[in-house]
């Protein structure tokens, strides 16, 4: 297939899945790629560049860095029409094929410099305090309280958390065992408990929980889950294929139901499976194959499908632990340790867009 004859494919979201898409047609289509942001962030690794901002070298990647033949847009989506994309800057964005990977809303830096100075910032801000408060104990607040707690021994660490027990996207065994990895690192777990954030005064170090009690701590960071993004699409030519949750609908080829040249990968879908950007990368694979087969006027029938998976998920702890939720067992400790905890498989993702594992973007 020539790209001059090529098709024109529409990318919204430049996260895990839909870096990957873009990436793998940018030869075969007019691919244009849609994302508030000018670079992929490898989303794992912003609680590593939280204590360690060069860190972030690695994990904030350019998107013209891996995408080099297409058309950026950074801007947020806005609308659909049964032919076009709309974005929040006054771009209509006509397809033949559109793929939506929108993930998690979560607006951050436009620039890569302004994100890795954050980095900057809230690495001054843990170095500066004695003792931080971590508001909510899903994956990001855990994995954030474990690089505090390793990197930063001396500082005392608090994390409150509203549910009954830590990372409650995988099973009892691994709350069980990241809380008492906690015990043994010294970090206070409060379970049950909220601190009300509209509470929180600038400067004040004074938290009190929803029981009444009082929490000191010099800084504070909210870590709790980030709306999916879906809000957009209610208003538009999907708003009948979200389903309760705001995920969208997919047929077993990853299309929107009922829809010929929509496609949907990542946390968006509403395939009942773990949340996991492995998954959204083998998702986006799936979609890179089915489009590949559509636009060489292949036989529908013949496209891949993708099945749910078992739950596999790894939360690191620290620079060296990790508690792991395999299909049929839980571990922790040194071992899933090895496999994500050292480079966060930063370097393994850089290679998959094509980049270089190692080296350091200026
Ligand atoms: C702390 C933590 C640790 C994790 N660890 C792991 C791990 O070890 N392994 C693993 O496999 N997964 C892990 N995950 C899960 C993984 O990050 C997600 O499953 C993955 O990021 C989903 O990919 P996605 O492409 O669907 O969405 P995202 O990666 O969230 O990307 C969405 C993209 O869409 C963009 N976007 C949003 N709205 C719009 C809009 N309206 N218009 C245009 N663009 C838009 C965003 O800017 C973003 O670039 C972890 C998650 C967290 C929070």
């Amino acid at each position: 297939m020539d790209k001059k004859d090529g098709k024109r494919v529409v990318v919204v979201g430049g996260g895990v899945a839909g870096s990957v898409v873009a990436k793998s047609l940018q030869l075969k289509a007019h691919l244009t790629l849609i994302d508030p942001k000018e670079y992929f962030e490898i989303p794992w690794a912003s609680l590593r560049a939280m204590v360690e901002p060069s860190f972030a070298q690695r994990s904030l990647i350019n998107h013209r860095d891996y995408f080099t033949n297409g058309n950026i847009v950074t801007s947020s989506a806005a609308g659909i029409t049964e032919t076009e994309v709309l974005t929040s800057d006054g771009h209509q964005i006509p397809y033949d094929y559109l793929v939506i990977a929108t993930g998690h809303k979560d607006p951050v830096a436009k620039s890569r410099k302004n994100r890795l100075d954050h980095y900057l910032s809230e690495n001054q801000k843990i170095k500066s305090a004695n003792s931080v408060l971590i508001i909510g104990g899903g994956p990001t607040g855990v994995e954030l309280a474990g690089e505090i707690a390793v990197d930063f021994p001396d500082k005392k660490v608090t994390l409150v958390h509203k549910g009954s027990r830590l990372v409650e996207f995988i099973g009892p065994k691994a709350a069980d065992k990241t809380l008492k990895w906690f015990e043994s690192k010294g970090v206070e777990v409060k379970l049950e408990q909220r601190v009300e954030l509209n509470s929180i005064a600038d400067g004040n170090k004074t938290y009190q929980t929803s029981h009444g009690e009082i929490i000191e701590a010099d800084c504070h960071f909210v870590c709790i889950a980030k709306p999916l993004g879906t809000a957009w699409l209610k208003e538009t030519v999907l708003k009948n294929d979200l389903d309760a949750h705001g995920r969208i609908t997919v047929d077993e080829h990853l299309r929107v139901m009922g829809r010929k040249n929509i496609f949907a990968i990542g946390d968006i879908t509403n395939i009942p499976e773990i949340k996991q950007g492995f998954l959204a990368q083998k998702q986006a694979e799936v979609v890179v194959n089915n489009l590949r087969l559509l636009m060489e006027g292949g036989d529908e029938n013949k496209m891949k499908t993708y099945k749910p998976h078992s739950a596999l998920a790894i939360v690191s702890l620290g620079r060296k632990d990790a508690v792991a939720q395999l299909p049929f067992i839980t571990i922790s400790g040194r071992v899933p340790g090895l496999v994500k905890s050292g480079d966060l498989f930063v370097g393994k993702t850089r290679k998959h867009l094509g980049l270089e594992p190692d080296v350091p973007q200026t």
